[in-house]
């Protein structure tokens, strides 16, 4: 058994980069989850992570060889205000591994032990949001969404102080070919550090965009743009609301971070918010693709100074990049709503076709995922509306516009299984009383989120009136 084989390029990096510091030791580790799959995709081995040693690894409690643990420091734009040092104030990188396949990871412990960036934190995360990050990120991995993953999840055996009174600590092993953010950029930005701003740009563009020239500024600002539309199309097309949209949660290679306040919409409305804190729906479900090309705009201000001496030019190559936005949406969305629907061109005659049926939705509560899971399968669409009726009209349209669906086609791409707000919840719930039960089953089932499971339709149906979620809270 051996532990990872680790490497540290972002260690290696200027020390103004992040704070070196091991994670605060825990009392009494016990493991929750370990990620047998992603394990071996990362060349890690699954029986030392079970092993003494991996546990102590993942609680932080003793690093394996190799290892150099730094806090990365950020900046960013929460919920629009700028804040100049935020940074990982609850997270520690132990270090990188290298897949069979060549590919990156960064290795994280998050909920490890405060930080020079902690501010008021207690640099903890409790079951809770642990839980929700390990269920959700990994069923995004199967939907088909490029994300964070979940590697392990461990319980410290220490209680930590929330609103809610005392609840169990838990740290969550969280890997990503980086954990590099547009806060990032605008951290030396704002630091007018033109030489960092260098350094991080020719990391970022070798660790996510290898084709680009190391000093490419506005190639990189359309490749960030372009993973980054793509990606927020494909949370619109499942019904995915993050929830806290910051600059610093917008992942420079395209890939969903950050999973504190996040939710599956159930019935779907555009207008639909489920974060406590966005007390104006700055980031509901229909104000995402706006927020993603404002974070980009903050991206592109930070790139400036490495775009060349001529501010003016800058800006505008800047602002023709970012005018390629609108289209560029417009393309991914009807490459994610089209096939939900069974259509197969990209003719834009047929937009309507997809806005008139979510608009009904909209206006009957329609369950979001199984209204386009029954529409694909031929199921009862019109049992999901208020006005069955008003599905039927739509479904007339349609039929007449997609004479013969593909069936399969469509099932591949609206799933069966979402990880629904109030199974999350009710899996916190039981596991608060020990029982992981429902977290297993959950993991289990969302490996495979386009098949049918006939054992486990209870994780299909819409909640009940008395279970719905209408809020989640900020994880921390
Ligand atoms: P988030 O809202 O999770 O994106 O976090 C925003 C900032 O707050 C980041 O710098 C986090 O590291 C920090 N933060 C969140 N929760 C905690 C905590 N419990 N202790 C310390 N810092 C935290
Ligand atoms: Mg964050």
């Amino acid at each position: 058994m051996a532990s990872p084989a680790f490497d540290n390029s972002y260690a290696r990096l200027p020390e103004r980069f992040y704070t070196r510091l091991d994670p605060i030791p825990v009392r009494k580790p016990r493991s929750l989850a370990v990620n047998d799959g992603l394990a071996s995709e990362m060349g890690l081995d699954p029986g030392w992570l079970r092993s003494e040693d991996g546990l102590a690894m993942l609680a932080g409690n003793a690093m394996p060889d190799g290892a150099s643990p730094i806090a990365q420091v950020y900046a960013g734009h929460q919920f629009g205000g700028w804040s100049p040092r935020l940074g990982d104030g609850r997270a520690h990188l132990l270090g990188e591994v290298q897949g069979p396949d060549g590919r990156h990871w960064d290795i994280q412990l998050k909920g490890s032990g405060q930080t020079p960036y902690s501010r008021m934190g207690d640099g903890r995360a409790w079951l809770g949001p642990v839980i929700r990050e390990y269920v959700v990120s990994e069923a995004m991995q199967a939907l088909g969404v490029p994300t964070t993953r979940a590697l392990a999840a461990v319980t410290t055996g220490e209680d930590i102080l929330r609103e809610e009174g005392p609840l169990p600590g838990a740290i969550l092993t969280r890997v990503a070919p980086s954990h590099l953010r547009v806060g990032t950029f605008q951290y030396f930005a704002s630091q007018e550090d033109e030489e960092a701003l260098a350094t991080l740009l020719a990391f970022a563009i070798e660790r996510h965009y290898p084709g680009l020239a190391k000093d490419d500024a506005l190639g990189f600002l359309n490749a960030v743009m372009e993973a980054q539309v793509k990606l927020v199309a494909k949370w619109m097309g499942l019904g995915f609301i993050h929830g806290v949209m910051n600059t610093d949660n917008t992942h420079i290679g395209g890939i969903t971070i950050d999973y504190g306040p996040c939710a599956f919409m159930d019935a779907y409305h555009p207008a639909k918010v489920f974060s406590s804190i966005d007390q104006f729906g700055r980031y509901a479900y229909g104000a995402q693709p706006q927020i993603l090309v404002w974070n980009l705009a903050q991206l592109a201000t930070s790139l400036l100074p490495l775009m060349g001496d001529d501010t003016d030019k800058s800006v505008k190559q800047a602002e023709e990049v970012l005018r390629r936005y609108g289209d560029l949406y417009a393309t991914a969305w009807k490459a994610t709503f089209f096939p939900k629907i069974g259509l197969t061109g990209d003719d834009d005659s047929d937009i309507t076709l997809v806005q008139d049926l979510l608009s009904r939705m909209a206006e009957n509560q329609a369950d979001f995922t199984r209204t386009f899971r029954a529409i694909a399968t031929g199921g009862a669409a019109r049992d999901e509306f208020v006005d069955p009726t008003a599905f039927d009209a739509w479904a007339h349209v349609w039929k007449d516009r997609v004479t013969s669906p593909d069936h399969d086609q469509m099932s591949g791409v609206n799933p069966a299984f979402i990880p629904r707000n109030h199974r999350i919840e009710q899996a916190i719930q039981e596991g608060l009383k020990g029982d992981l039960s429902l977290f297993e089953r959950l993991n289990a089932v969302l490996t495979d989120p386009f098949t049918d499971q006939p054992d486990h339709v209870d994780l299909q149906a819409a909640p009940l009136e008395q279970e719905q979620v209408t809020r989640t809270f900020c994880g921390t």
